[in-house]
């Protein structure tokens, strides 16, 4: 009897086990026929997925290198001071830690080094471009859930998609007046990150609360890296979080950039504070991808914003509106648009997908003014980054904008556009502006 039993369960282990490794197949036989466009993902090269299947995923080595609380780490160690090494130049940073695992880890490090529980941090509300980790306890964000942060937003220009600083000033002085509150910490940086942001004149307010000031660039890391968009630590940031996997297109992973001065604090606060184990072989893809940008990244940068610009001119002289016209729509690797002339920005995203157009709907800034359900927002949000690893260029950015527009505008079948995005995929099967690329940018790697 428990002999058939057993022999049943193994049967179905075996069908899990296969079903697994089919669904993942597939997954990256659906990538390589569609146009990726979401703007918080990426396609990291062959040389970092290498690490990702290394042995370093399957080791500890908690503490800083050379004084790790594990043996077996000879090689972990200069691969790590590899990584800060390459951190710091790649951002010109006197401090860099490679450990936190994810980008929400990093703002942790950085809220608990900055802020106690209980201070007030200022940070952008979810439509005007805010994170879900920058947010406060009511809406069950990580500052407010996490560290305890009382959050305040800061007033923001919806005509201009920019920070109001001086309107920011006010609320301030009224938050101080009224809750006899002031703040602790300034937090910059956005998840719809259209612009750069003012971080010189944030500096100038945080100063005169003696507050911080800390640059979230999850979105913009690989741009800043390029030298593009905008230099946060030398325009007034106390430091600068990111996500190692968005237009840096490494593994997923985060990293804190600082100065010297605060080294001791972030580093103790990220261990033992937030991490036991720190994804060894993520800090391995890490220490590639760094080295890559500083090869690659100054024309892969150069080559988003170009891409990002004629994505939405074509989408806009396609009738998609497309925000920020006066503005030359976007300085980054986001494009954003207005869809309700249309649809909601659901049905775009759920139309496109069936097209094999991978993008996804978002909140827009009028969004905040009209209280929009966030499940139903008007707009939909693009990112070029992935494209432009493909060897995509402003030519293929109007193709692109013709088959949205063919969705969106023209009201086409999804099922004849995703014929037309397949043989359009073909030509782009290679991640560029890397060292090597024998295996294809969506191709499954089978070891077993
Ligand atoms: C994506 C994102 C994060 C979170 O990064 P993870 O690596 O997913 O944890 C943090 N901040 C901003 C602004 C983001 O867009």
């Amino acid at each position: 009897m428990v002999e058939t039993v057993e022999q049943v369960s193994e049967q179905e282990a075996r069908a899990a086990y296969a079903r697994v490794l089919e669904l993942m197949e597939k997954h990256h036989r659906m990538f390589s026929k569609s146009i990726p466009l979401i703007a918080s993902e990426n396609i990291p090269s062959p040389a970092v997925r290498e690490a990702l299947a290394s042995d370093f995923g399957n080791r500890y080595a908690e503490g800083w290198p050379g004084e790790r609380l594990y043996a077996g780490c000879k090689y972990i160690d200069e691969v790590e001071l590899m990584a800060i090494d390459l951190g710091k130049r790649v951002f010109r940073a006197e401090f860099v830690d490679v450990r936190p695992i994810s980008g929400v880890v990093a703002n942790l490090v950085a809220y608990s080094t900055f802020a106690e529980p209980g201070d007030l941090m200022v940070a952008l509300a979810i439509p005007h471009g805010g994170h879900i980790s920058h947010g406060k306890l009511k809406w069950g964000g990580t500052a407010g859930v996490v560290r305890g942060l009382d959050v305040e937003r800061y007033e923001f220009d919806e005509d201009n998609f920019q920070i109001d600083v001086d309107a920011t000033a006010k609320r301030l002085k009224k938050v101080e007046r009224e809750e006899k509150k002031k703040p602790r910490l300034f937090l910059l940086g956005a998840s719809v990150f259209l612009f750069p942001h003012p971080v010189k004149e944030i500096r100038e307010l945080a100063n005169e609360y003696g507050a911080a000031v800390v640059y979230d660039a999850a979105h913009v890391a690989g741009l800043i890296a390029g030298g593009k968009f905008q230099d946060p630590l030398r325009e007034g940031a106390d430091c600068m979080t990111l996500s190692t996997h968005k237009t840096l297109a490494g593994p997923q992973h985060g990293m804190v950039v600082s100065w010297e001065k605060y080294a001791e604090k972030l580093k103790q606060v990220a261990f033992p504070g937030l991490l036991s184990n720190h994804h060894l072989h993520a800090v391995a893809g890490v220490a590639i991808a760094l080295a890559e940008a500083l090869a690659f990244y100054r024309e892969y940068a150069e080559q988003i914003v170009r891409n990002s610009k004629a994505l939405a001119q074509a989408l806009h002289e396609n009738g998609i509106d497309v925000l920020y016209e006066h503005r030359g729509f976007t300085e980054s690797h986001t494009v954003v648009a207005d869809v309700t002339k249309y649809m909601d920005g659901r049905e775009a995203e759920e139309r496109l997908e069936k097209a094999g157009i991978i993008l996804n709907r978002n909140l827009i800034p009028k969004d905040y003014r009209l209280k929009t359900d966030y499940r139903r927002p008007s707009g939909i949000r693009m990112g070029t980054q992935e494209v432009t690893r493909l060897g995509m260029r402003e030519s293929e950015m109007k193709h692109i904008a013709d088959l949205i527009a063919d969705v969106i505008v023209k009201g086409k079948k999804p099922e004849e556009v995703a014929d037309a995005v397949e043989e359009f995929r073909k030509n782009y099967r290679r991640v560029q502006y890397c060292f090597e690329s024998i295996t294809g940018a969506y191709d499954y790697v089978r070891i077993r």
